[in-house]
């Protein structure tokens, strides 16, 4: 067993993947063969995500604020504090917060053989998100 008090990977979500102000805190991310990684992710009012995908899918846990999240094909649909949504592996789907409100959720994904743990796309701008 180890505690982790501090966790220095925090760091702001950089602007190809990431629209408006959004910070990830790395939460853990065991040693092999653990495939695990974990962040709580904070964003901002506007904040949210890249469309992109998993390989292995994810799991998303509300734990602040309300947010919307998407899937390719699907409405965008709003999410609050104690929900979980689960994303398919290859899934394409982005997240984040309201216009108008904080939102913070865990992000549990697990790693594949190269160590990624999503495939963005090449743009990261939303059209869906509300204006
Ligand atoms: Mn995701």
């Amino acid at each position: 067993m180890h505690i982790i008090r501090n966790r220095p990977e925090t760091r702001s979500g950089p602007a190809e993947h990431f629209n408006g102000t959004v910070w990830l805190d790395e939460i853990a991310a065991p040693e092999a063969p653990s495939r695990l990684r974990m962040f709580n992710v904070h964003f901002a009012p506007g904040g949210h995500t890249a469309w992109h995908r998993h390989p292995y899918g994810q799991i998303l846990h509300v734990t602040e604020g309300e947010g919307l999240v998407q899937r390719r094909g699907g409405p965008v649909e709003a999410v609050r504090a104690g929900d979980t949504v689960r994303i398919e592996p290859g899934e394409w789907h982005w997240h984040g917060a309201t216009p108008s409100a904080f939102m913070t959720h865990l992000a549990v994904v697990e790693a594949a053989d190269d160590g990624t743990t999503a495939d963005w796309h090449a743009h990261s701008a939303v059209d869906e998100y509300p204006a």
